[in-house]
């Protein structure tokens, strides 16, 4: 059993807290689904013994100013999992970060875009397969198209990533994106595909099996 921390949109007291991680109980590894300051990412790396692994999201504020005159940067210590398969605490996870494009700026796609990255990800997650392992976690920014995705232009779902769902059968879809802030807001489905969808906003603890 893996326990995956993750996070997206908002800085939850419970994780940006002097108790972490002890209040959330063992950590396995952290996922984060995009629009998290920089500045939490490196916490969570600094408090934890392995890297965070991040998608930055269509607001980018996952940038740290640089010092002085450099330009902004990364966050250190944390694993940027955009195009990449990448394996951490024994767990393969493939990213894709922002969301579709609706209005100019950077870490938004277009919808040809979003088939691009999925399809450049298809060799390695092909070889993975052939070597018996199968893609442990999707981790995206936006929704994928279904009960997740909003009914307003940003908040879009992706098909890109249904189609994943298809090809890659993931056991986990953990993104961001949408905001849970309805009372009945679902945070989990089931896709057509035995896919376990997670909406990561704020934080959740999944249990990987
Ligand atoms: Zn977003």
């Amino acid at each position: 059993m893996t326990r995956i921390l993750a996070i997206s949109d908002e800085v939850s007291p419970f994780v940006y807290s002097q108790n972490f991680p002890e209040n959330l109980g063992p950590i396995d590894l952290v996922v984060s689904a995009g629009d998290i300051p920089g500045y939490l990412l490196e916490f969570l790396a600094t408090k934890l013994t392995v890297p965070p692994v991040y998608v930055l999201g269509n607001h980018a504020n996952g940038y740290l100013r640089g010092e002085e005159d450099a330009p902004p940067r990364l966050p250190g210590g944390c694993i940027n999992a955009h195009r990449r398969v990448v394996e951490v605490a024994g767990v393969t996870i493939a990213g894709i970060e922002g969301s579709l494009r609706y209005r100019p700026g950077e870490h938004q796609y277009e919808g040809a875009t979003m088939e691009r990255f999925a399809l450049e990800l298809a060799p390695r997650l092909a070889l993975q397969r052939a070597r018996g392992r199968r893609l442990d976690v999707l981790l995206t920014h936006a929704a994928p198209q279904g009960p997740h995705e909003g009914e307003d232009r940003p908040h879009r779902g992706v098909a890109a990533f249904n189609r994943m769902h298809r090809w890659w059968r993931p056991r986990l879809h953990v993104h961001g994106h949408v905001h849970l802030n309805g009372a009945n807001a679902p945070r989990r489905y089931v896709s057509a595909e035995g896919v376990e969808v997670v909406n990561a906003f704020g934080f959740t603890m999944i249990d990987l099996p």
